[in-house]
């Protein structure tokens, strides 16, 4: 740069897109006759004395003014690749890494290379050596989007492919996340420039296998699709919110719902299946499933015998009892069947109808007992038992107790210790028929 520039090409540039130079309409087409050169004192000569005095004395200021108005545009940096240049706006210089700049007054637009970035002093929101690092980065993936197309959208979704019907087992899945996991160290190795095109092969080669993969998962899918106990995605769906991860885990080792994760599963639609199939295997020890519980998570039955009498078993302690009936069948070719004694233990009387018939039953028990069952109030969860000698009563816990003596009444023991011990424990007080009539003032009293 000779001694008398005035002011040089870049400087003109800027001043000739700048907002504040149209307010000096002589000096903007003084600069624009003068596009080609720099502004020499020689160029100066044939203005007048007040122009040359504003020249020399405003032009820093106006040039300061200019580039003030100047900051990184929306685009930020592109990165033109390892061939194309674009020329810089202001020095006209080819440049790679190009910088959209804004003006903030007019709204023109310029790209510049770093050095004039650097020179107009222009704000960037981040260090430009970093932009150009972000710029890379979007240029790698526009390459590689053209040659796979949609790369980027396949590797992020991964995992979203096994999004079946049912659940794909462990053996078909676990490859497919491992090829998964390579694509994507090859995907993310490239884009931070750990490696160049020779991945593009490879990424082409795993998403091949990615095909072939999905095609056996697919398959798999179609031939189990409409098996019995297969983990559907409603199941999974409802282990997941459960965040019973680990059932999840078992599963697709097993790929079927085993005796073992049925315990754990109180899913609506599979409940109302297992009630199916264990009403047919279960009628020929007489038991009548009637109703399938899923507020309770269980299943209410009748016995052949006593039909009055409602029992209720919870899911988990029917199936881990006499699950194998329905489950892992092709284990065992004829399993014996489970007592029906077995399975009135592990139950409950579900409803109030139930009572009466059961104490009924065993009047002639407590008879013999020297005992007398006088009634129940189910409002005071009571039951109320005379003593024949001493004419006294005693109180007991209906629902505790009603739940031991149906084994009584329905014949499944006949060893009454525990109700003698019960009935002479001395927590028991032992009451005149004034205090029974007395406490029977609340609810109901139902006499036997
Ligand atoms: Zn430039």
């Amino acid at each position: 740069m000779s001694d008398n520039v005035i002011i040089d090409l870049e400087n003109k540039m800027i001043l000739l897109k700048s907002e504040i130079t149209q307010e000096y309409p002589w000096f903007y087409d003084f600069l624009e006759k003068n596009i080609t050169n720099d502004i020499t004192l020689s160029t100066l000569k044939r203005l007048n004395n007040k122009q040359k005095n504003f020249i020399h004395n405003m032009r820093d200021t106006i040039i300061e003014k200019a580039k003030q108005e100047w900051t990184q545009g929306v685009k930020g940096v592109y990165d033109m690749g390892k061939e194309d240049r674009k020329p810089c706006s202001i020095c006209h210089r080819p440049t790679r890494y190009v910088c959209y700049i804004s003006n903030i007054r007019n709204g023109n637009e310029l790209n510049v290379g770093k050095d004039c970035l650097k020179k107009f002093g222009i704000k960037t929101t981040k260090s430009f050596d970093l932009l150009i690092k972000e710029a890379k980065k979007v240029k790698r993936l526009e390459t590689l989007n053209n040659e796979i197309p949609g790369i980027k959208k396949i590797i992020y979704n991964w995992d979203k492919q096994l999004n079946y019907s049912i659940l794909i087992p462990e053996r078909l899945s676990k490859p497919y996340k491992l090829t998964g996991k390579e694509i994507k160290q090859l995907f993310d190795g490239y884009i931070n420039t750990e490696c160049e095109e020779e991945v593009f092969s490879k990424i082409k080669t795993l998403l091949d296998v990615r095909k072939i993969r999905i095609k056996k998962m697919k398959k798999y899918v179609d031939d189990n699709k409409n098996k019995k106990y297969i983990p559907t995605k409603r199941i999974i769906d409802w282990l997941k919110r459960k965040q019973q991860i680990s059932i999840i885990k078992q599963l697709e080792k097993d790929e079927v719902i085993t005796c073992n994760t049925a315990q754990k599963i109180t899913e609506p639609s599979f409940m109302e299946i297992v009630g199916n199939d264990l009403k047919i295997e279960l009628k020929s020890i007489g038991i009548k499933i009637t109703n399938v519980n899923l507020e309770k998570r269980g299943y209410s039955f009748n016995l052949f015998k006593e039909n009055n009498i409602k029992l209720f078993c919870k899911h988990n302690t029917l199936i881990s009892y006499c699950g194998y009936l329905i489950f892992d069948t092709s284990i065992k070719e004829h399993p014996k069947l489970p007592s029906l004694e077995n399975i009135i233990k592990i139950s409950t009387v579900s409803d109030e109808d139930s009572i009466y018939p059961l104490l009924s039953k065993l009047k002639p028990l407590f008879n013999n007992l020297n005992l007398n069952i006088y009634g129940y109030n189910l409002e005071r969860n009571n039951l109320t038992i005379q003593e024949k000698n001493s004419r006294k009563y005693i109180e007991l816990n209906l629902n505790k107790s009603i739940n031991q003596l149906k084994n009584l009444a329905l014949s499944i023991t006949d060893d009454t210790e525990f109700l003698i011990k019960k009935i002479n424990s001395s927590n028991n007080k032992k009451y005149s028929k004034n205090d029974i009539n007395h406490f029977n003032e609340v609810g109901e009293l139902i006499k036997l």
